[in-house]
């Protein structure tokens, strides 16, 4: 009889699982998920590095329209008033259809969904109590409905409530102390920046990213800015407090409708205590967005689980956890330094760093060491 598995969360993570479940293997399988439809939020960009790429276009991620999609050459430094510091080459990590992408998560997530948004999502579904049952699991929902299957796979991002049903001890995610803002500008305006690349400028316990996300010249701009407090009501003040104060040209920028998130991330890296249980993307660990990788995370997440059961080695070996950690704290050293040294105060610090910077990007041990170690898998 064919295994049965429950995918909890229809994210990136999710998504991607079920894909690989649906094109390649044996396995009877459901996404649940708790709201009623798919987010496809516009205005919400994502960087996709050559190790996420990879793994998607096994899934004819590059028969994707593309019109929808970027394919920037590299990452431009400056400072917050717009001056050039240097430039990262990312095309070094490019092998023929496999390059760094961006684009809107809303295409990446009509792309995941296509081939199983009919048969294999159930929306509205939250789970009310989980038991065992003839060593199998047992899921109820709160709709009243259930499904007995073999293996669940939580991949209900950072606040993970299959966590919470499964584990005695709790990850519970710590505000970061910091927040996003997110807006689209439909041409690059008076910035003195090449709208083919990604361009990052860093500021005082601020920094902001602006990348292309298709071919109409459409940009993603991100700014994280540190704050105490996230406050939703008072983002306009902040922005002039922290960004206007230290660059008035960018005024013209902030002017469209902006969106806002408190930045968290996940203090620990905890083991599944049930050997039929797996978490993949955010629910196994949740990044600060500071080396874009929090998707391509959980893309490589999902493929480890997707290949180990393929090969009936999920529950067998039991390499999972292990493996998938290692990565993970990989990642975690890498976004925690850049949040800590994109946002310096002090201009003496800011000038050692600048310097720094422009030596090492030109290093190829180092840049391979600091990224190829991520972006090759
Ligand atoms: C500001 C910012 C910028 C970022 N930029 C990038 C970037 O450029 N590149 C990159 O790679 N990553 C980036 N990330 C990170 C990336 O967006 C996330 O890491 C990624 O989306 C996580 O995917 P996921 O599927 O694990 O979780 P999620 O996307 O959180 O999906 C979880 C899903 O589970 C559902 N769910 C939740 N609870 C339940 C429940 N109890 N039952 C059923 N369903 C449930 C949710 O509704 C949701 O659909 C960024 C993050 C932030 C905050």
């Amino acid at each position: 009889m064919k295994k049965k598995l429950a995918i909890i969360g229809a994210g990136i993570a999710g998504l991607t699982l079920a894909n690989f479940l649906k094109k390649n293997s044996d396995y009877d399988f459901m996404v649940y998920e708790k709201q009623e439809s798919l987010s496809l939020d516009e205005g919400y960009g994502i960087q996709l590095a050559t190790n996420s790429i990879k793994i998607l276009n096994e899934i004819n991620f590059n028969k994707i329209e593309s019109e929808n999609i970027f394919n920037p050459k590299s990452v431009d430094f400056f400072d917050i008033r717009n001056n050039k510091i240097c430039d990262l080459d990312l095309s070094i990590f490019n092998k023929n259809n496999i390059k760094y992408t961006t684009l809107l998560r809303s295409t990446l997530i009509e792309f995941l969904k296509k081939d199983i948004y009919t048969q294999n999502i159930r929306f509205g579904k939250k789970i009310k109590q989980v038991s065992e049952l003839k060593g199998k699991i047992l899921i109820k929902f709160e709709d009243n409905t259930n499904d007995l299957v073999d293996y669940v796979i939580g991949a209900d991002g950072i606040f993970s409530e299959t966590r919470s049903f499964f584990e005695k001890k709790k990850n519970t995610p710590i505000f970061n102390k910091a927040l996003a803002l997110r807006l689209i500008l439909k041409s690059k305006a008076d910035l003195d920046i090449d709208n083919q690349n990604i361009s990052l400028m860093m500021g005082n316990n601020m920094h902001i990213v602006i990348y292309p996300i298709n071919k109409k010249k459409e940009l993603n701009l991100v700014c994280i800015i540190r704050n105490k407090k996230y406050n939703p009501d008072e983002i306009k003040t902040l922005i002039e407090k922290t960004v206007l104060k230290q660059n008035p040209n960018l005024r013209k920028i902030f002017n469209s409708e902006i969106k806002s998130w408190p930045l968290y991330s996940t203090p620990n890296i905890h083991p599944s205590t049930n050997k039929k249980i797996f978490y993949i993307g955010d629910a196994f660990n949740g990044l600060l967005p500071t080396l874009a990788q929090g998707a391509g995370q959980s893309i490589e997440s999902a493929y480890e689980i997707f290949n180990l059961l393929n090969e009936d080695k999920l529950e067998k070996t039991n390499i999972y956890f292990e493996e998938r950690s290692k990565k993970a704290k990989l990642v975690r050293r890498r976004s925690n330094l850049n949040f800590f040294v994109f946002h310096f105060s002090s201009l003496f610090m800011q000038k050692i760093r600048n310097v720094f910077l422009s030596f090492l990007i030109k290093k190829k041990f180092f840049i391979n060491s600091y990224l190829g170690r991520i972006y090759e898998n």
